[in-house]
């Protein structure tokens, strides 16, 4: 039996989900842009998803773009804000501990002459709002900070930073990449104050390959691929209809059923917590306020590659980490102060709503035997 907590790094396609992309590829396959029913029936797709999209963020249809996932989203929002409303000023306000999408994108925006400004996390891994606020002036233009951290599960917030940016800076432009939030957390777009939004399929049960971006209405963003046009300019090529329409059925099942879902990983959460405080060799990094899918812990003395491995052996499958920083210390841990050897110790352990309580133990028991074992040989 296999046990699969990493869910903040990808999700199983839900029946929904893999249903309608099939439908899309066999059935519905034309091309949106065609002007005969076929590409018809493939518009009608587009904005169906679109509007459930919308919905779950409680914005306007016409407000969400889609995009190949999150780190294009990413992209194309910061790159696009900088260039659209950097002109005169040149600071952008970040949160030190985003994925490496935003991040890395801002290091191209300071190497273009941009001034990034970061705030660290407080030991608990959330964002401050009297630390992001102290790092606002009237030189910025752009702050982004992301809404739930993908390796420890702290949560930032949002709709208090950013009314509070606004207040001090009006004009400021306030982007949140809200992937590990998105149809987990409570999400109301007017409530956040964010003027962008970046959110991705694979980790609510759609495919890999399809995400969105939501852009108020006023603001302005260049397209970063140029073409044919498609989604009214602002992304071209060919729309991923099948992905698209995953995208569209997945939320619309996940969309009723936050609260269970959450209750449900909250009670795995609690569970797992319980059992791991009986470990002496066990120290959980992750605070009781942290999102309760995401559980960062560290294990004593034994590197996360090694750990990971043993517990691969056992089909039990968890993150070292994030699993974008393979083999490299945690930035965000680091961040938060912790010490490089808990650190270097990390793994992330991730839920979804299709985790069942039997796999806490599964994975509890072994890490244990892990323990024993590999403790010998390090
Ligand atoms: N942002 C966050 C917080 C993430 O966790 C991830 C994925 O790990 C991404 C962005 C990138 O998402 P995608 O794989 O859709 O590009």
């Amino acid at each position: 039996m296999m046990t699969y907590l990493d869910n903040a790094a990808t999700t199983r396609v839900c029946e929904e989900a893999a249903q309608a992309a099939v439908d899309a590829m066999r059935e519905n396959y034309g091309n949106p842009s065609s002007l005969h029913r076929m590409g018809l029936d493939a518009e009608l797709i587009l904005t169906s998803a679109r509007k459930s999209v919308a919905k779950a963020l409680s914005v306007t249809p016409e407000t969400i773009t889609f995009t190949s996932g999150a780190t294009e989203s990413n992209n194309t929002l910061l790159l696009g804000a900088a260039h659209t409303y950097g002109k005169r000023h040149r600071t952008i306000v970040a949160s030190s501990i985003e994925h490496p999408s935003v991040e890395e994108t801002l290091q191209c925006l300071e190497a273009e002459g941009f001034i990034v400004k970061r705030v660290k996390p407080r030991s608990d891994g959330s964002i401050n709002l009297t630390d992001f606020l102290y790092a606002v002036d009237n030189d910025t233009f752009l702050a982004t900070c992301m809404y739930v951290n993908n390796e420890t599960g702290a949560i930032n917030d949002i709709g208090e930073i950013f009314s509070a940016v606004k207040f001090k800076q009006p004009d400021c432009i306030t982007h949140t990449d809200a992937v590990q939030g998105f149809l987990k957390l409570p999400m109301k777009v007017s409530d956040m104050s964010a003027d962008l939004i970046t959110v991705s399929g694979h980790k609510i049960h759609a495919p890999k390959g399809i995400g969105a971006m939501y852009i108020k209405r006023g603001i302005r963003i260049p397209p970063l691929l140029h073409g044919g046009g498609q989604e009214k300019g602002l992304r071209s090529g060919t729309e991923s209809v099948p992905l698209i329409a995953g995208l569209g059925a997945a939320v619309e099942a996940q969309l009723p059923n936050i609260p269970t879902a959450y209750k449900n990983a909250q009670m795995l959460g609690d569970r797992l917590r319980t059992q791991l405080s009986a470990l002496p060799f066990v120290t959980i990094n992750s605070g009781s306020n942290c999102s309760p899918y995401v559980m960062n812990i560290s294990v004593q003395g034994i590197r996360s590659e090694i750990m990971l491995h043993f517990l691969e052996s056992r089909h039990v499958y968890v993150s070292s980490g994030s699993a974008c920083s393979k083999g490299k210390t945690s930035r965000v841990l680091t961040e938060m102060g912790l010490d490089a050897k808990l650190a270097d110790t990390s793994l992330r352990i991730s839920f979804s709503k299709m985790s069942a309580w039997g796999e806490i133990d599964l994975f509890v028991t072994a890490l244990r035997e892990g323990y024993m074992k590999l403790e010998k040989t390090s």
